[in-house]
Order: C-alpha cells, then structure tokens, then sequence
C-alpha cells in the first residue's frame, strides 16, 4: 500500500505490506471483470513519478494515498466473466501489487501466448521494457548496420535489449552501468564490444572520447544530467537521441541543467523523446521476432527476482541505487 506522497528519493517505509482478512475470490455477476492471482511484478523507474503529487495531469495517474499500488505484472486468470479471458489464462499488464487483483477494466490484460519461456519474461524482456527497448531502438533511431551506439543504464531491463538488438544489426555499442559487475555482464553476457563503469570515470567527456574516437551516431539515453552533456559533446553529425528516460533526475528537486544543447544545431543532431505506450500496437511484432531470437539462443537475458511480496518495497527503491543486477521483478508466486 502506498502511504503518501513524496520528494526526494523514495524509500521502504513510503510503502507498507496490509494483511486483509476477507478476499473476494469471484468476480461480480454482470460484470466483465476479471480475477488475477498475481505471479511476478515488474519494478520500473516510471512508477517514482506516480508517487508525487503533479498539479496538472501526468501522462500517468498519480499513486492513490492509502491504495494498493499497481504497475505491470504477470497473472493467472483464476476467474473471470470477460468473453476475451478464460479461467487458467495467463495474461501480463497492469495489476496490483497484491496476491489477487481484481481487474474492472481489462484493457491494459495482454494474453499470453507463448508460456514455453519463464512467465517472469513478461515483465521484462517479452513486456513493457523489451517492447521500449525495441520499439525506441528501431522506430526512433533508424539504426543502419556499422553505426556508433551508445547505452547509458545498459545492464537493465531496457538497456541489455537495446545493446543486444544493436548488435543484431552489426552496430558497434558501447554501454555504461554503475559497477564493475555490470560492466562484465554487458561485455561477457550481452556482447556490448565494450563498456565502462561510470562511478569510477572522473570525466565522461574523456571517456566517451576513449572508446568513440570517431564520435557517436545514436545515444540510447536512460539517465540524463552529466551524461547527457557528455554525450552531446560526442555525436557525430546527424546523430540521433532517443529519449528513453532520464533516472538520473527523477529524484532531485531540481533538475541539473544541460550546457551543450548547442550541439543539436551546429551537428544536426534528432533528439526525440517517446513512451512505450504509443508502441503497443507494435507488440505483437515485437514479439515474433524477439521469440525467435530467444529461441535461436541471439538474445541473453538477466532479471534479478525478489522473492515475496513483503520484499517488493526495497525492490523498487533499489532501483534508484542501482542495486538491481538486470530486470528488477517480485515473485509474488511461482504457480
Ligand atoms: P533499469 O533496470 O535500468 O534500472 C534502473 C537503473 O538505473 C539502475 O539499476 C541503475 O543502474 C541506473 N541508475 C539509477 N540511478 C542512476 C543515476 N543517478 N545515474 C545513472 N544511472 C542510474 O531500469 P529500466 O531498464 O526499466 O529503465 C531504464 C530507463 O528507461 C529509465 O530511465 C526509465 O524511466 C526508462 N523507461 C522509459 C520508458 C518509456 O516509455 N519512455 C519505458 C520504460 C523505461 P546503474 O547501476 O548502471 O547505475
């Protein structure tokens, strides 16, 4: 349950775990609801901004004081009077961060069809993050073979995919992750032809430098501030940024300033910003070509579980301390 609105970093104790004793295991007559027993819950950096108050809309409704939090997870349909859901489906989407949800309005309920991979991919590389992945790497950054790629939070749940789908298409990529840990997983585990752990970089500018003697085509960004700077200073004439998400940022009460926006001018740079939402109409591609790399082994894929519902509250605030090695999920319940 979530407590109260925040700023500055989140932490535990704006979350609390709220035993019920009555559950209602039906769902209404008449109506085409459907009922979920909750298996894995994705932790994602977007939910940070649910927990503020914003005065005008956001493009994601506010947490709701004193109400169970919901966000993307994987469920079992346990009962249901929706023509499209039937009793032992399994369907990822947005639920709560509870044992059982009950879901009034089943729009945002994805069936899954393909259950021959972990369930637990649905919140992760076959979800949400593989869809942003896919869809920001391939529509926003009109990649072409040989390009220069640069990932900023390249060991996560969006990064390792875009690093992965970049090498697919023969790019050389480049990725920056918060610790040595990391920085092998993305070299070993991903195939990124290189990265760098940016904590121990003095100067990033002098980094990018290093590994990008000929400059940057397409700045994957994940976390703004400094490294955004840093990269600007870098692009190659007619790069392009896709703005995935900006971590860096969304705890400060304010924003660190950018200096180098002059770059997009005199380099012609295209630095777009997207969501993931106006892709869906993308997954189902998305999820051909993505199933048939899992399954011809082109695509590695690291997720880091929680186990327990009473532990997704410091899944989450992990997140913003990197304590997440790959995905960040909570196994609610395996079955
Ligand atoms: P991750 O799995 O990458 O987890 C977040 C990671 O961010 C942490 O592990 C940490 O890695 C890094 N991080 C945390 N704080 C900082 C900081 N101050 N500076 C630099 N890095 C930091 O998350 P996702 O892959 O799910 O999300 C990645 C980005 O994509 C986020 O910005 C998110 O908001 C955005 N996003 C945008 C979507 C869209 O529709 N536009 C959809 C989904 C995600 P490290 O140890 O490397 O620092």
């Amino acid at each position: 349950v979530f407590k109260d609105f925040i700023t500055g970093f989140p932490k535990e104790s704006d979350m609390e775990v709220v035993t019920t004793d009555t559950v209602r295991l039906k769902v209404p007559e008449g109506s085409t609801a459907v009922l979920l027993k909750n298996l894995y819950l994705s932790c994602d950096p977007y939910m940070r901004s649910r927990m503020s108050k914003h005065d005008e809309a956001s493009y994601v409704p506010d947490f709701v004081p004193g109400s169970v939090i919901t966000g993307f997870g994987v469920g079992k349909v346990v009962d249901s009077s929706h023509p499209d859901f039937k009793v032992g489906d399994f369907v990822w989407g947005t639920t709560g961060w509870e044992e059982y949800s009950l879901i009034t309005a089943p729009e945002m309920l994805f069936k899954i069809r393909y259950t021959d991979v972990p369930l637990s991919y649905y919140t992760g590389l076959l979800g949400m993050p593989g869809l942003t992945a896919y869809a920001g790497f391939h529509e926003i950054c009109s990649p072409k073979n040989g390009e220069y790629v640069f990932v900023s939070a390249a060991s996560g749940a969006v990064g390792q995919l875009v690093g992965q789908f970049a090498r697919l298409m023969g790019c050389y990529v480049v990725g920056s992750a918060g610790s040595d840990e990391k920085v092998s997983l993305l070299k070993n585990k991903f195939g990124f032809d290189e990265a760098f752990n940016y904590k121990k970089e003095p100067d990033l500018n002098a980094a990018l430098k290093r590994l990008f003697p000929e400059g940057i085509d397409i700045y994957f960004e994940n976390v703004g501030g400094l490294m955004l700077d840093a990269v600007l200073s870098n692009m190659r004439n007619h790069g392009r940024i896709a703005v995935c998400g900006m971590i860096s940022q969304y705890n400060l009460e304010k924003p660190e300033g950018v200096h180098n926006l002059f770059y997009l001018i005199t380099k012609r740079i295209r630095m777009d910003g997207f969501l993931v939402f106006d892709f869906y109409h993308k997954y189902p591609q998305f999820e051909e070509i993505t199933m048939q790399y899992i399954k011809d082994g082109k695509i590695n894929y690291v997720e880091d579980a929680a186990e327990g519902l009473e532990n997704a509250p410091a899944a989450l605030v992990g997140l913003f301390a990197g304590r997440n090695v790959g995905k960040q999920l909570v196994v609610v319940s395996h079955e």
